[in-house]
């Protein structure tokens, strides 16, 4: 009788992990390995870190505490911790102390590596860490894409831009743009394999084609997979603001397939933070960008990134952030505590405030976004938009989800599961962070 051995995996972070997960997954699978839901029914159990911050840092160490048992139940179960904590040789050595049970320790540079890796760990008593500097190029890895109709495609890996707080460049490394042709080629297949919606992805995915021979360009290579019959929606995480080309503005105002939506993380309102923060824009500079934007494409969102209580930050620098904020009215922003990083230049800075007095900030400032994104949804009332039906709802089959161009939340009503196709959907009620809607068409032309 053949076993077929399981594994589980555990992503934590961003996109780009999430991505890293469907490589990890088709590397295991061509192992021979099959997923399970279940971390007892594993023989190899891996989780993707992220290092962005101290939380999900604390989650790996909660996880391990809790697959300790598994292990002396069963000795030749592989436990592995990949990803962007793995990659820093200080926090490698820590987990390796901390969880002597650990079989396997590899960072973001090692995927091209696992399979062998993972053989290793298999015969080897003591844990192996592999958190390489050194990266080897990761083209034509295999990817088991999560999805059946939306996927992601890596553009760029890596940063340049040593954003005092951030541990990105230190564990993503420098940025290392990917082979048009490659990246157009992969498009292809995956639109020949049904996929609708592709989401580029880099942390700074403007720098895109910097490091290329030539003059390619990140409006250049969003202008040519407009061009791929097939492919209904492109969309595009995450910009820098010091990089957002005019020439950009005007390819996502003139490209159809390319949603109108940019993720264009700010971080403080403060000119002195943001200069602290080594962003290299100011808030002015900032908020004629996104005015530039706003009147090149009527009707397109903007969503961001803040961090509430960087070292040093005044009362009257965090008012500086709250009126950007009014003055931005971004449809959504994603705001954290900050969160000191090691190694990062930011770590060395002295922090004056305290825990409290940070959740306060974020708290007033949560509730000035929520207003701004509650106001900005009633705004979209009795409009008819164009919905990628997601998936039905959890609590509801009857209720199906889906976004729009811009990246909204919509729900409604209708038997027949129209998962994965495109529809025009009629918004009869607005909420903070979703939207309620009526059916009106299925964009194949058949009226309900
Ligand atoms: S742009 Fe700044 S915040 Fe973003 S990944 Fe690079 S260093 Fe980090």
């Amino acid at each position: 009788m053949i076993v077929t051995n399981k594994y589980y995996l555990i992503t934590l972070g961003c996109q780009m992990n999430e991505h890293d997960s469907e490589v990890i997954c088709a590397l295991v699978e061509n192992m021979g390995y099959i997923a399970t839901t279940m971390p007892e029914e594993a023989d190899l159990i891996i989780i993707n870190t992220c290092a962005v911050r101290k939380k999900p840092e604390d989650k790996v160490a909660s996880l391990l505490g809790k697959f300790a048992s598994l292990k002396t139940n069963k000795p030749n179960l592989i436990i592995a911790v990949g990803g962007c904590m793995s990659q820093q040789e200080d926090a490698a050595k820590y987990l390796k102390n901390r969880f002597p049970y650990l079989d396997l320790i590899f960072g973001t540079h090692a995927l091209p590596r696992l399979p062998e890796l993972i053989s290793e760990a298999g015969n080897r008593k003591e844990t192996i860490i592999d958190s390489e500097e050194s990266y080897i190029d990761r083209e034509g890895l295999p990817v088991a894409h999560r999805g059946r109709f939306k996927a992601w495609l890596p553009v760029i890996y890596g940063c340049n831009n040593y954003c005092s707080y951030c541990i990105v460049p230190y564990v993503r490394g420098r940025e290392r743009s990917r082979n048009i042709n490659d990246i157009i080629v992969e498009a292809r297949k995956l639109v020949a394999r049904g996929f609708i919606e592709l989401t580029l992805l880099g942390q700074n995915v403007n720098s895109y084609g910097k490091d290329l021979p030539g003059q390619v360009t990140f409006a250049g290579l969003l202008a040519e997979l407009n061009q791929i019959e097939g492919l209904e929606r492109i969309r595009f995480m995450t910009s820098h603001p010091k990089d957002l080309s005019h020439d950009l503005i005007e390819t996502v105002k003139n490209g159809e397939k390319i949603c109108e939506h940019f993720h264009l993380p700010v971080q403080s309102g403060s000119d002195r933070i943001l200069k602290a923060m080594n962003r290299r824009y100011t808030r002015e500079q900032y908020l004629d960008l996104i005015n530039i934007i706003k009147e090149e494409i009527p009707g397109v969102a903007l969503t961001s990134d803040i961090i509430v209580g960087f070292p040093g930050e005044s009362e009257d620098d965090f008012l500086a952030t709250i009126d950007l904020l009014e003055k931005a009215r971004f449809d959504n922003a994603f705001s954290f505590l900050y969160s000191p990083r090691r190694n990062t230049a930011a770590a060395g800075f002295t922090e004056t405030l305290t825990r409290k007095d940070k959740e306060d900030r974020l708290q007033r400032l949560n509730d000035v976004q929520n207003r701004i994104s509650k106001e900005i949804n009633e705004s979209l009332a009795d409009q008819i938009v164009e919905l990628l039906v997601e998936g039905e709802s959890k609590g509801n089959p009857e209720i199906l989800t889906g976004r729009t161009r811009t990246n909204k939340l919509v729900h409604f009503k209708n038997s027949e599961n129209l998962t994965g196709k495109l529809v025009q959907v009629k918004i009869t009620e607005t909420r903070t962070w979703n939207l309620i809607g009526e059916l009106q068409l299925k964009l194949d032309n058949k009226y309900v």
